[in-house]
């Protein structure tokens, strides 16, 4: 690709402690957004695709140490706001002799809660030199209210000046204090505010409380993104772009086993869009989300040894 193409990702990541209770705990850092980040980052770079991450961290050392691996993994930290006294949320990974996950979190005061506090904002101010911009549902969640609202407003602002708009339905109920009807309408706002939709149907299940997967087909293809990308874990993935009356199925890849499921869709995601963001039809992107997914899921983590991302990579 001969002209360089920008891409802003919001969201927030997190101190990740993978282990037992009370016992040795790897530490780590990890986040939907952040994951994605890093997989288009890898993916995108030698296509002229420019991956910039916007989120609050404070000024402590764990945050410069996130910093420090982004800008690692060629990510723009520019939009990166600091502010001192805040702290990046954290979460603990439990597994027990099953393989079982337990998840908790701490991230009720986290930093990134506030990348949109004060006059200004560094995304705002950055949306003249940016082509796209990624969020999720667990993006919009951590913001409160009025942050939601500055968004939106940005959103809006970014899409009339030709920028595009990409949303993963990634939802987390317990994020949402309110429960599932108040989290529809930030849903609802969202889809109608962006170009292309990412969907896991469970998500969009539980959110919209839709009996059936074959239901839950129906309704994200009816929502209002000019394209929607339906992620299936190990089933066809599927692709409805307005004014094209076929939808295009394409099937994930044979794993013999799974390691571990983690990043699985943050990672499709990276791949989706650096297939797409440099011309490749849905197809071609869907299968290339599909192939990066594939890895990722026969590593533990979300985010796989550079060494293990696949060299020759559209598919
Ligand atoms: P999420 O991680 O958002 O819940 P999915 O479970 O749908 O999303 O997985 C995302 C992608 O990961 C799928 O579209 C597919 O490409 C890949 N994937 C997930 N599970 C499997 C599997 N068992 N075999 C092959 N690919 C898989």
């Amino acid at each position: 690709m001969e002209k360089k193409c920008r891409i802003a990702l919001l969201g927030e990541c997190m101190i990740e402690l993978r282990g037992q209770m009370f016992g040795v705990m790897h530490q780590n850092f990890g986040g939907d957004t952040l994951n994605t980040a890093v997989y288009l980052a890898r993916l995108g770079a030698d296509a002229g695709i420019e991956v910039a991450y916007a989120t609050q961290l404070g000024t402590d050392a764990y945050s410069d140490a996130m910093v420090a691996a982004w800008q690692q993994e060629g990510i723009d930290t520019g939009l990166v706001k600091r502010e001192a006294g805040r702290m990046p949320g954290l979460y603990t990974i439990q597994v027990d002799e099953t393989g079982e996950r337990t998840f908790y979190y701490w991230r009720d005061s986290s930093a990134a809660k506030g990348y949109f506090e004060g006059p200004s904002c560094l995304l705002e101010d950055a949306l003249d030199n940016l082509d796209a911009l990624y969020f999720s549902g667990i993006s919009l969640a951590v913001l409160p209210v009025s942050g939601r609202e500055r968004l939106f407003k940005l959103i809006d602002k970014f899409r009339a000046k030709g920028g595009q708009v990409f949303f993963d339905n990634n939802y987390r109920p317990r994020l949402w204090a309110n429960g599932h009807a108040d989290a529809r309408l930030w849903y609802d706002r969202a889809f109608a505010s962006c170009d292309m939709c990412m969907i896991t149907l469970d998500d969009n299940q539980l959110l919209y409380d839709i009996p059936d997967e074959e239901a839950a087909v129906r309704h994200a293809f009816s929502l209002p993104p000019r394209e929607v990308v339906i992620k299936r874990g190990a089933a066809p993935t599927m692709v409805r772009v307005a004014g094209q009356d076929e939808i295009v199925t394409v099937p994930a890849f044979k794993v013999a086993k799974v390691v571990d499921t983690t990043g699985a869709g943050d990672s499709f995601a990276g791949g989706y869009l650096a297939a797409r963001m440099q011309g490749m039809n849905p197809e071609v992107s869907a299968r290339s989300g599909n192939k990066i997914a594939s890895i990722v899921i026969q590593h533990p983590g979300a985010i796989i040894p550079k060494e293990a991302m696949p060299v020759f990579f559209f598919v």
